[in-house]
């Protein structure tokens, strides 16, 4: 009989969550929910908590508990409702709990993350600004406090997959895989790989987030259109593996089946294929190391007949090389680049800035970094001090653009 889980999804409305609810389902046997949170969509949320006989659930505010309170179906066993930031962090810490989904989007998800591995929780990590935010501290509480870390992001998830089959490498290992030279990250270079450069500057919020392979929230899919996404990957990756910015190289695979590879000391290079549907990590991560159907359709590799590779551009992908800049001036540097990158996406969603912009308000804010942030924070508040100043400034910056 395979142990039972006892799971807590943090940010459990979002394209992470609603897929990682799916994988759950089709075992019932392994998986009991205790908790879900939802900062927004309630109404999912209680359709979610009573379809799946949730423990808990929570909310951000009382409005949130009142809405909760209204969508509940009449006669059901109600869960806990709790309120709040705090509220949230805790019972990702609970000893209910044996394992975390970690799919809150945005560094707002990094103090529930660093909760549950705290606690020694298994950590499913989706949450990538999380380790961009705080990678050192993150890492280092779950090594003093043996969780256990599956990378959720896909690419992440495939070098998982692809390293040596260690027994410690579920437990942020300090150095390098034996053996490994090289993790190759593919990115699929977005919906505007081919658009003229010059056409970019008009390009529409819906526009960026018509990802051709992958269906996502909509901040990950603008990020995957400039390939900020794929800067944020580089820094997890760093953190994830411990391995060194020169050892990691950004690899266009439009087709986003080879999800990523790493290339061995002997010239070999291991790659993890597969359908681009998240339930595919997702499963890996839940039923580690046991392998579970995650719903996934088999990769027909005869009908897909070739896959290509190309350099990414960095003239029309600038917030890629932001990334690599920001993960060589250190941790103030990679805070600042995510807190900035998320203020300048919510004002290019809202319609108050162009596309073009975002990279600008990014080179801003790494500018300002750089003449500030000498010292790396050392905790939780501090990486929370630096990314609430990187937000103001990118505001101010966004509203003289
Ligand atoms: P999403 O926008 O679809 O969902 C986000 C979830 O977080 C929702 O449940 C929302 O209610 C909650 N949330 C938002 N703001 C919050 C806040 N301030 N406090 C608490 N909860 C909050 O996002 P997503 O696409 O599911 O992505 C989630 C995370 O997973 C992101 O970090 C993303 O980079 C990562 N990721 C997503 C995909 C994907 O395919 N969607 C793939 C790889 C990694
Ligand atoms: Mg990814």
């Amino acid at each position: 009989m395979p142990v039972v889980q006892h799971l807590c999804i943090l940010g459990s409305t979002g394209s992470i969550g609603v897929s990682t609810l799916d994988v759950v389902a089709r075992h019932p046997e392994r998986f009991k929910i205790h908790a879900l949170t939802a900062h927004s969509r309630i109404e999912t949320l209680a359709d979610q908590a009573a379809r799946h006989a949730a423990r808990v659930v929570v909310v951000p505010d009382d409005a949130a508990r009142r809405r909760f309170l209204a969508a509940w179906p009449a006669g059901r066993a109600r869960p806990e409702i709790r309120v709040g930031a705090q509220a949230l962090a805790d019972t990702a810490a609970d000893p209910a709990v044996t394992a975390v989904m970690a799919a809150i989007v945005g560094a707002a998800g990094l103090p529930g993350a660093l909760a549950a591995a705290r606690a020694g929780k298994r950590v499913l990590l989706a949450n990538k600004e999380a380790l961009v935010a705080a990678g050192g501290l993150f890492m280092q509480a779950v090594r003093d406090n043996g969780a256990e870390l599956l990378p959720i992001d896909s690419e992440h998830n495939a070098i998982f997959q692809c390293l040596p089959q260690s027994a410690d490498r579920s437990k942020a290992p300090a150095r390098p895989a034996a053996g490994v030279r090289r993790l190759l990250l593919t990115a699929s270079g977005g919906p505007f790989r081919r658009t003229a450069l010059d056409q970019l500057e008009h390009v529409t919020p819906d526009q960026a987030c018509a990802h051709p392979n992958w269906r996502m929230g909509r901040k990950i899919s603008v990020d995957s259109a400039t390939m900020l996404n794929k800067g944020l990957e580089v820094i997890e990756a760093h953190w994830l593996f411990a391995m060194p910015l020169d050892r990691i190289q950004v690899v266009i695979h439009p087709q986003s089946v080879v999800h990523s590879m790493v290339e061995y000391l002997d010239g070999s290079i291991l790659a993890q294929l597969g359908q681009p549907d998240m339930r595919t990590p997702i499963a890996y991560g839940l039923g580690y190391p046991d392998r579970l159907d995650s719903g996934v359709g088999l990769l027909e590799l005869t009908r897909l007949g070739h896959l290509d590779f190309e350099t990414p551009d960095l003239q029309r992908f600038p917030c890629l090389g932001l990334s690599l800049d920001a993960l060589r001036q250190g941790q103030g540097a990679c805070i600042a680049l995510n807190a900035a990158n998320e203020v300048a996406v919510a004002g290019f969603l809202q319609g108050k800035i162009r596309y073009t912009q975002i990279p600008d308000i990014i080179a801003h804010c790494l500018d300002e970094s750089a003449r500030r942030d000498a010292i790396p924070p050392a905790s939780l508040d501090e990486v929370l001090a630096l990314d609430a100043r990187a937000r103001r400034t990118a505001s101010g910056y966004c509203r003289l653009a």
